[in-house]
């Protein structure tokens, strides 16, 4: 046993060869009359049939717009049934989806309009947290010379487009074809686009939807936002490829609003970054609620804490919940627990590959596949890997190698049962309540401060929110400030989760005797100084 080595690979299944849109042709085929949407906080019900109807006109309001295939058009907004529709009209039309963080402020709003040279932007004007018709003009001094049409939803506007809509009169997309773009932050500063193919989303749908035995009977509640792949993937085309009902309980995540509908819409399956399980178990209102409906869950996107996942199975009733693990660049799927393991191994470990999914553990040294039990960096092959980043050759390069792994930037451990545990990162990722912050981009744009001369951020370990972002500071000569102005002047430019929570000013930095700054000291520095020993204990799967 002790030379196996960490390789394993999911049963084989059949690729299916469909466009997103051809997907849903097919449940609405199958179940016209079922559910396929609820947004509860617009009072909106779509069976299959309607929602069919309301693709095809917003396709064709797309194509009104003078959109051709291959084009690219930006959703920047909270979860709706618009958001549902633009990303299906998209595949329909052959437009290509870019999904936009609706956290995103000017700075990194005018480097996506840039960067994925979109044609169309759909927004929301405003709402509680922001005015997005202003933070949009103040990016596009900044970049956006493609962009040529500004839908604001709910307006006029929009439905000036699906009045003027037109045929679509070119051939339909092919499975192979990119159908959207997905940001994640790389570890050079800014964010890369994801291209990701109607191949890989409507298959990693597809397998997911499986390993959660979903049927005609399924509901699955959809707190997650849709511009994330954990929304738009595992949410709307997991329901969409197995004819289910999704249910968006709120915009914005919301503890009340999730525990709300899966109480009054009976939902079986709930989703969400173990953050939101938090919230929703310590919710004072936690005892109201009947959860008796539930059966299954997906938890990920973040280490899920073994204690969070108990209470989950047993508090909320999914006594079938599992645990997903993967990333944006793998649709995002890679790994995922079967709802019939036992219960110590869906709450100790990530699972086992995906169907069609080849994962191993490499030694970060020496590349070569390491014995089982041993930590390595987590690659994987096979139908989800992405078609590569935008535009971005290089860094492609660096992410898939010649034999078609792609490398994770994840730490991982391989049981000989062949089931995996996610046990840190290579790469310097923070993750805050489920959302990714890398800190070379937060330091860049703190370096636009005119009184910072350094910057160093980490990640602190957090019982709530898993990390948050802390700011080591050394100022110019001279110059003062404090905590509170360094976050003003974040604001309003950069999405809030990012934005120091913990700033500490300092003269000098801890380093290596070469010179490079050791992340790792501040950080043990910091945890101690705090007393968040607690926190960085907490064990996850
Ligand atoms: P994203 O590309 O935003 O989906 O983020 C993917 C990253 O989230 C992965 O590379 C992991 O670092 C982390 N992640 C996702 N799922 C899990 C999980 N189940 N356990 C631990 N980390 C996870």
């Amino acid at each position: 046993m002790s030379d196996m080595l960490s390789y394993a690979r999911g049963p084989e299944a059949p690729i299916l060869e469909k466009t997103i849109a051809q997907a849903l042709e097919d449940s609405a085929a199958r179940f016209p009359d079922r559910e396929a949407l609820v947004a509860r906080h617009q009072e909106a019900r779509l069976t299959y049939r309607e929602l069919a109807a309301r693709v095809e006109e917003t396709a064709r309001g797309l194509a009104g717009l003078g959109l051709k295939p291959g084009d690219r058009a930006g959703v920047w907004a909270t979860s709706c049934v618009e958001w549902v529709l633009l990303q299906l009209a998209c595949s329909r039309a052959g437009v290509v989806l870019v999904n936009v963080n609706p956290a995103y402020r000017s700075h990194e709003l005018a480097f996506v309009l840039r960067k994925s040279g979109m044609r169309a932007l759909f927004l929301n004007e405003k709402d509680a947290r922001a005015n997005y018709r202003q933070i949009l003009e103040e990016s596009r001094a900044g970049g956006g010379e493609a962009l040529e049409h500004v839908v604001h939803l709910g307006t006029e506007a929009w439905d000036g487009m699906l009045a003027n809509g037109t045929n679509i009169t070119w051939e339909p997309p092919a499975p192979e074809d990119v159908t959207n773009i997905q940001y994640t932050s790389g570890t050079t500063g800014s964010p890369k686009g994801v291209l990701l193919t109607h191949r890989n989303l409507v298959n990693n749908a597809w397998v997911m939807a499986n390993a959660l035995h979903l049927s005609g009977e399924d509901r699955i509640c959809v707190p997650v936002p849709l511009y994330h792949c954990f929304g738009c993937v595992i949410g709307t085309l997991v329901a969409v490829v197995s004819g289910v009902t999704m249910i968006l309980p709120a915009g914005q995540f919301d503890p009340l609003a999730t525990l709300e509908a899966v109480h009054q819409e009976r939902a079986t399956v709930l989703y969400g970054v173990p953050t939101m399980f938090i919230a929703e178990l310590e919710h004072p209102e936690f005892a109201r609620f009947d959860l008796a409906s539930l059966r299954t869950g997906i938890m990920a996107g973040a280490p899920c804490p073994i204690e969070v996942m108990k209470r989950v199975v047993d508090q909320m009733h999914c006594r079938e919940m599992t645990i997903a693990y993967g990333q944006t660049e793998t649709s995002p799927g890679i790994t995922m627990s079967h709802v019939d393991d036992s219960l110590e191994l869906r709450v100790s470990t990530v699972g086992c590959p995906l169907a069609n999914t080849e994962v191993k553990i490499v030694s970060l040294s020496t590349g070569e596949t390491v014995p089982v039990r041993q930590q390595g960096e987590l690659c994987t092959r096979g139908y989800h890997v992405m078609k590569g980043y935008d535009q971005e050759p290089e860094a492609t390069r660096r992410a898939i190698d010649e034999e078609g792994w792609l490398h994770t930037g994840d730490l991982a451990t391989m049981q000989p049962n062949g089931y995996f545990r996610i046990t840190g990162r290579a790469k310097e990722m923070i993750i805050r309540g489920g959302e990714n912050i890398y800190p070379r981009e937060v330091e860049e744009f703190l370096y636009t401060n005119p009184k910072i001369a350094d910057v160093y951020v980490v990640g602190l370990p957090d019982i709530k929110l898993g990390e948050t972002v802390l700011a080591w500071v050394r100022l110019k000569a001279g110059e003062t400030a404090t905590e509170e102005e360094i976050r003003e002047f974040c604001r309003g430019k950069i999405a809030h989760f990012k934005i120091p929570q913990y700033i500490r000013f300092v003269d000098s930095f801890p380093m290596t005797v070469t010179g490079k700054v050791q992340k790792f000291r501040i950080r043990q520095e910091e945890i101690r100084a705090r007393g968040l020993e607690q926190a960085a204990k907490i064990e996850t799967a």
